[in-house]
């Protein structure tokens, strides 16, 4: 994940306290399993209980992200969220993991604070869907993104 994104995620956290922030990251899958972050979107939070332990992103926030990610070619695409922990560790709570139900998305949780952000840790739903674990965030200064492949990867969209 590049440091700007991982920037916005906290800033975004902050912001929010005591509610939790929550949005989209978009990025780019490889074979091996790994994922690039290239940006993160920020949503209203629509949680209709409460926002300060729970979150919902914006479903126009979503199409809208889609939209703009095939306009720009397609090799981009919508590889996770973000959301916030006010007062909690960075760890997905149960709430978390009766809401999981895309077994792709990468889960993006920051720590915050009333002094800020205190940590931002990565977690995937295992493939049995029964819990969570915790995978390596990398945080990239973001100079290896972007760069043109000129070839056309073909849609792999899904
Ligand atoms: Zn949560």
């Amino acid at each position: 994940m590049p440091a700007p994104a991982l920037r916005h995620i906290e800033e975004a956290a902050r912001a929010a306290y005591p509610h939790e922030c929550c949005g989209l990251l978009a990025g780019i899958r490889a074979t091996d399993g790994t994922v690039t972050v290239t940006r993160a979107v920020a949503s209203r939070n629509l949680a209709e209980t409460d926002t300060r332990d729970s979150f919902e992103v914006d479903p126009q926030v979503r199409f809208d992200l889609m939209r703009a990610l095939e306009a720009a070619g397609g090799r981009e695409e919508i590889v996770g969220h973000y959301h916030s922990h006010p007062g909690h560790p960075a760890v997905p709570s149960a709430r978390d993991l009766a809401m999981a139900y895309e077994p792709d998305l990468i889960w993006v949780i920051a720590a915050s604070g009333p002094d800020g952000v205190a940590e931002v840790r990565a977690h995937a739903l295992d493939t049995d869907g029964a819990r969570f674990s915790e995978i390596p965030l990398q945080i990239t200064d973001g100079a290896t993104y972007g760069s043109p492949s000129g070839s056309q990867e073909g849609d792999n969209e899904r």
